[in-house]
């Protein structure tokens, strides 16, 4: 079994999570659970990034200590991935003791493999707290941070300690263009190699005298800037430096937003070729949930409730939507219109009903046992496409081509329905026709429960289960979408998949 380590960002602990975070969090566990399906040995990973100062701030204005107000953050985010149904593995905060070991290892093993790397020099500039990083000119507009045009930049001024980041800009670039470090989508790719070919300066990784942080190894007067701290987390949750950490090092696919790539696609490889750690196989970088045209998030004060977004039509329902719509690969819409849209032509006319009509003509014309009938249809033909469309979507992170791969044969199905008609067979006694129909159908839903359930994993299930079928299977490597085996399924009466809401 490979294994595949995949892991998303780790998130500022400084407010509610919004469908940002949302689509990220779905679409990487989209991923893990499509990995799991193929038989591959994965370890998903999330976690929290605790140390920004924003966490004082947001403290400081609650009147709880800084360790108090992460806790709450923490409960409140995992409770948000729960509900969304994530099925990480683990889950990482960088205040916890295994962080800080590897982030000391980390510094001394970079310390004592490339000691140039590390000098103390005074930094001066523009800072953005939204950000935690100093802005470069380019990244600044209107005197504002491009990612937090509503917050000031502070001029700051300070000795630190410096990384040699400079030196490996030549070594990126071949490790980015050899394809051995893959940056994906293409476009971020070519932003992170232009952003390369431009030159690097060397970067800050300490401040001075703050409280709330990893103290800088040798150094007790700075603590380890909160951006250089977090990216280690990848490397925590290995227990790195322990012997073994490689089972699960190198991560396989580190799924990232877009305004943060230079973070993870050139300052994360720099640190670990300094230390002389393996690099991650691939970073992907996905584009931002947009609400009416702009950039979701808190501090632009434009964020829909995560929890109102999910009541709508429920944690499956979001999900699909924010795949299949809004995608995972550049800037995409979000309104409540195209949500209701997408639920009821999709999800509720679509999959579910299939679904109800499916089994209630199994019921009705032979007592809920689908029949055993020659794989020879139309519409088994239109099954065998699908998975093989869904598949090479799926394999490439195009998890939009994957959705609608599936949902393209949920539209044949209903079709086939129709064209076919059973009830018409039944009439007129034509049984073994009538055979064949249902138990295509059958076969259709088989497949389609397993290639929704990356998507959709609470609905798939319930599918699953009415086709009578055991629980867990849906989720192992059994599954057999050459030649679903549902011949003698004793099938049962599914509760109504996707209800119709009364106010859409
Ligand atoms: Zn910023």
């Amino acid at each position: 079994m490979p294994k595949f380590y995949i892991t998303t960002a780790i998130d500022y602990s400084n407010g509610d999570p919004h469908l940002g975070h949302a689509l990220e969090k779905v679409g990487a566990d989209c991923i893990a659970r499509y990995r799991r399906l193929r038989g591959d040995d994965v370890h998903f990973l999330m976690g929290m990034d605790e140390h920004s100062q924003a966490v004082l701030q947001a403290a400081e204005q609650n009147g709880v200590t800084p360790r108090e107000w992460v806790d709450r953050m923490a409960t409140t985010f995992e409770s948000y991935w729960q509900r969304l149904e994530c099925s990480n593995d683990d889950w990482i905060r960088t205040t916890e003791s295994r962080h800080y070991r590897t982030v000391t290892a980390l510094l001394e093993q970079v310390a004592r493999r490339s000691p140039d790397d590390l000098f103390v020099g005074e930094y001066e500039g523009l800072y953005c707290f939204g950000c935690e990083e100093f802005k470069q000119p380019s990244q600044i507009v209107n005197g504002h941070c491009i990612e937090h045009p509503t917050l000031e930049l502070v001029p700051t001024k300070e000795r630190n300690h410096f990384f040699r980041l400079s030196r490996y800009r030549d070594q990126l670039l071949a490790l980015i263009r050899s394809g051995e470090f893959r940056v994906e989508p293409a476009i971020r790719r070519n932003e992170i190699v232009r952003l390369l070919e431009g030159g690097l300066q060397d970067i800050s990784i300490s401040r001075n005298r703050q409280s709330w942080g990893i103290p800088f190894p040798g150094d007790t007067g700075q603590t380890v800037y909160v951006w250089f701290d977090a990216l280690i987390n990848y490397l925590s949750a290995t227990d790195y430096p322990d012997p073994g950490y490689e089972r699960l090092w190198p991560a396989d696919l580190h799924v990232v937003g877009k305004g943060i790539t230079r973070f993870h696609c050139v300052i994360w490889p720099a640190m670990l070729l300094s230390a002389g750690v393996a690099l991650p196989r691939e970073v992907w970088a996905h584009g931002y949930v947009q609400w009416e045209g702009a950039k979701m998030s808190k501090s632009a004060g434009t964020a829909v409730s995560l929890g109102e977004a999910i009541d709508r039509h429920g944690p499956d329902a979001l999900r699909y939507f924010l795949l299949r719509e809004v995608g995972f690969e550049a800037d995409g819409n979000f309104t409540w219109e195209r949500f209701d849209e997408r639920y009821t032509a999709d999800l509720a006319d679509g999959l579910g009903n299939l679904a109800s009509r499916s089994l209630a003509m199994v019921a009705k014309y032979r007592q809920g046992i689908v029949p055993d009938a020659p794989p020879d249809t139309m519409l088994d033909q239109a099954g065998l496409q699908a998975v093989d469309a869904y598949t090479r979507a799926m394999d490439s992170v195009d998890l939009r081509g994957g959705a609608e791969a599936a949902w393209t044969l949920v539209g044949t199905a209903n079709l086939y329905i129709q064209q076919v008609a059973p009830w018409a067979l039944a009439k007129s006694g034509k049984e073994a026709e009538l055979d064949a129909a249902l138990a295509a159908l059958g076969r259709a839903l088989y497949r389609l429960a397993v290639l929704a359930a990356p998507f959709i994993p609470g609905k798939a299930q319930l599918l699953w289960q009415s086709l009578g079928l055991p629980g867990d299977a849906l989720f192992g490597t059994s599954v057999n979408l050459t030649a679903p085996p549902v011949a003698g399924l004793a099938t049962n009466k599914p509760e109504v998949l996707f209800p119709k809401p009364q106010t859409v």
